[in-house]
């Protein structure tokens, strides 16, 4: 009998999989056999993470520099990709990054910047593996969102807008893909500790922990079970859904 959630013959690609959630992704896809590619902006922290799975799982690991908001780079991660592992089934779209600040003061960069790399990149990555995920007629595209794409986070309008985007992006991708066995899903993180919110105010803090029922962080582990869940064969039925790992934050 497979053992249940198995990814044994799989390969995965991570993006931002050097560190933090994306870090725990990678290695959760890879202790369930999983092959796995760490793409990240940071070639050597990429390596390390890789080197490190690699030991801690047995499978097999690549890591790739990536500019997610650059389809050339983008490109060239998918065409490296698939010369290493033959195919990619699994894609997880995690890069991302915050430039919180108030709508008065926000600068059109930091506004450019948030959408270009958790929405664009997205896109861009989605387009560049599509197509063998399309000839393979198997695919399974997860991306990363967050609760403030789903409600809205004042001082948070660009990081908002590019998550509610990615879950536009991941219902549209969902009906075009279908036809072809691609399911597409996003999971909307409450609050998770990582480096991306280890600065935040205490205050902050504070109030998220009020906000959620279970009356805890949420760790990198939490996001990478769900999302081995959507990446497993047990889920072939379920696309276009945002599954909300917030311990009750947003319901
Ligand atoms: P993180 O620790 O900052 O990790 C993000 C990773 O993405 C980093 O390795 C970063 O590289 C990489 N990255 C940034 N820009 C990139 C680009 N243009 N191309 C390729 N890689 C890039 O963040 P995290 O907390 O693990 O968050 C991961 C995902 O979860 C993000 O999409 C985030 O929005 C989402 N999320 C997080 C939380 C939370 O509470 N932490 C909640 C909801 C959603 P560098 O090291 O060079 O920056």
């Amino acid at each position: 009998m497979t053992q249940a959630l198995s990814l044994a013959g799989r390969t995965a690609l991570v993006t931002g999989g050097a560190r933090g959630i994306g870090k725990a992704i990678a290695e959760t896809l890879a202790a369930r056999g999983a092959k796995v590619a760490i793409a990240d902006l940071r070639i050597d922290l990429a390596e390390e993470t890789a080197k490190e799975v690699t030991n801690n799982f047995g499978v097999e690991t690549i890591s790739l520099e990536v500019d997610v908001a650059d389809t050339a780079s983008v490109k060239a991660m998918a065409k490296e990709t698939i010369k290493a592992f033959g195919q990619v089934d699994i894609l997880v779209n995690n890069a991302g990054i915050t430039r919180d600040g108030l709508v008065m003061r926000m600068k059109e960069k930091d506004w450019d910047m948030v959408l270009d790399i958790n929405l664009k990149g997205a896109f861009n990555c989605a387009q560049a593996l599509s197509r063998p995920m399309m000839k393979a007629r198997y695919g399974r595209i997860i991306n990363i969102t967050s609760v403030s794409g789903v409600v809205g986070q004042a001082g948070q309008a660009n990081y908002s807008s590019s998550k509610a985007g990615l879950i536009g992006l991941t219902k549209a991708l969902a009906k075009e893909f279908g036809s072809r066995n691609i399911t597409v899903n996003a999971i909307a993180p409450g609050f998770i500790e990582t480096v991306l919110t280890e600065n935040l105010p205490e205050e902050i803090k504070e109030f998220s922990l009020k906000l959620t029922p279970l009356g805890k962080f949420g760790t990198p582990k939490d996001v990478a079970n769900a999302v081995a869940f959507l990446a497993a064969e047990e889920s072939s039925f379920i696309t276009g859904v945002v599954l909300n790992v917030d311990g009750g934050m947003v319901m």
